[in-house]
């Protein structure tokens, strides 16, 4: 008998980002990052108030992950919605992150109460969204993700899986645009879980 899956993006919606990368970036490289856009890349700004070349982001975020990924704490209601649909569900982390830090990745998130599958994806989500609905053949699918990229992704390659919008870091909230190829926006673990219950048990 399959059981509903749950794939779910983990920065911005299991674990916050951008205030322990705000972090790591002041006091490992004394730059500044403002959250004046989405555009994160573009917005680190070094003592001399100078903006920093895009082409060091990548190294920046490699250098958060390779030292810093413990300090990226649970996203307030994750960790217990999980553990509740974990009693009916299975559930996979798909997440954007460079395939030796998906190891680390599944470490810490097993530390933290979220011992889950971490599938450390490139680029848009629908086609990893596809092989996993090949694989578990889930009575029932949802997808949690805060970027709006891959919800129209999804949506091209999946299109019957409900695709859930959650913005769960408050800073972000006002910055990530619509996502119009979502079912739904929910940026709280606690209205989240009784959503995803009502839409798997229909
Ligand atoms: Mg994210």
């Amino acid at each position: 008998m399959s059981r509903p899956l749950i794939i779910s993006d983990c920065d911005g919606v299991l674990l916050e980002f951008a205030n322990p990368f705000i972090a790591y970036l002041a006091d490992q490289h004394g730059l500044t990052l403002k959250l004046e856009s989405f555009a994160l890349a573009g917005n680190i700004r070094d003592a001399a108030g100078d903006a920093v070349a895009p082409d060091r982001f990548p190294a920046l975020l490699d250098g958060f992950f390779n030292t810093h990924m413990p300090s990226q704490q649970p996203v307030a209601g994750a960790v217990a919605s999980l553990a509740e649909l974990s009693k009916w569900c299975d559930i996979v982390v798909l997440t954007n992150i460079a395939d030796h830090h998906a190891v680390a990745r599944t470490a810490e998130l097993a530390r933290l109460g979220m011992p889950y599958r971490v599938i450390g994806n490139h680029g848009p989500k629908g086609a990893p969204i596809k092989a996993l609905l090949g694989e578990f053949q889930p009575s029932a699918a949802v997808f949690i993700d805060d970027l709006p990229p891959h919800h129209g992704s999804a949506r091209k390659l999946v299109p019957h899986v409900h695709r859930l919008h959650m913005v769960a870091e408050h800073e972000l909230r006002g910055l990530i645009p619509d996502a119009p190829d979502a079912h739904a926006r929910i940026d709280d673990w606690a209205d989240a879980l009784p959503h995803i219950e009502t839409v798997l048990k229909g």
